[in-house]
């Protein structure tokens, strides 16, 4: 039985007065004990999230994939534990295109989050033109093939497909179409991982909302989402984890 995990991204977004919005969210966490709640936060924040709301589980946005080095602007999976972090994002698609990450970056960064002891959010999704043209699944599929390690289990790897043309759109694909997708992947996870494959979560992630989230929750193979915008408000955040708490 998966647990449902509803988790923020507050990507570049955020300041020390917006982190008065986990006290509302730290508050449902508490209220809604069935459902995971965690918040990735801008790295500046981590520590000082940490600190507001230690009940709650703080993330990082993205991880350097080496333990130490000359990487200049980068943060090691240990750096961003010893702020507070308990896991991170990996492979989000603003970073694929902003930062040309490759499926070799984003497995060597996964592997790296794991070996620093972090829980692994790893985000999988296609784009308009390949939904267009009838190969969201196989590009998800290739993507989740390139990134996925070997070792992966539910206790530290969850996966989020993020369609790219519904983030931040306020576009979503029909349920038939995220359920189809959530299908190929878990039933892709069982061929690379056997029996473990059964046990990683999979978010659905773009556009969700307090009033959307039910519909997507409701879907055999939806454990639950990855929220950008509305996670950046208590007011607009906790309504989803109430749906992921059927209620
Ligand atoms: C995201 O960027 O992970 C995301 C899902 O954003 P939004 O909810 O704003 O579409």
């Amino acid at each position: 039985m998966r647990r449902k995990l509803v988790a923020g991204n507050w990507k570049m977004n955020g300041s020390l007065a917006a982190l008065a919005e986990l006290d509302g969210i730290a508050a449902a966490a508490a209220a809604y004990p069935g459902v995971d709640v965690a918040v990735a936060v801008p790295a500046t924040l981590i520590a000082p999230a940490h600190a507001r709301a230690p009940g709650l589980a703080i993330g990082a946005e993205d991880i350097h994939p080496a333990p130490s080095g000359a990487h200049t602007g980068c943060l090691s999976a240990a750096m961003v534990a010893e702020a507070g972090a308990t896991f991170t994002i990996v492979g989000h698609s603003e970073r694929r295109i902003e930062q040309r990450e490759s499926g070799q970056d984003v497995w060597a960064k996964a592997e790296a989050g794991h070996r620093g002891g972090l829980g692994v959010i790893l985000c999988l999704g296609e784009t308009d033109v390949e939904r267009a043209s009838g190969r969201a699944e196989r590009v998800v599929s290739s993507q989740l093939e390139r990134a996925l390690p070997g070792d992966a289990t539910g206790d530290w790897l969850t996966i989020a497909y993020e369609p790219r043309w519904a983030i931040g759109t306020g576009l979503t694909p029909t349920p038939g179409d995220v359920q189809a997708i959530h299908g190929a992947v878990r039933a892709k996870m069982v061929d690379l991982l056997g029996d473990a494959g059964h046990a990683i979560r999979i978010l659905y992630g773009g556009s969700v909302t307090g009033e959307n989230a039910a519909r997507m929750f409701a879907l055999p193979d939806v454990d639950g989402a990855l929220v950008g915008g509305a996670s950046l408000t208590a007011a607009k955040f906790v309504p989803i984890i109430a749906a992921a708490a059927g209620l």
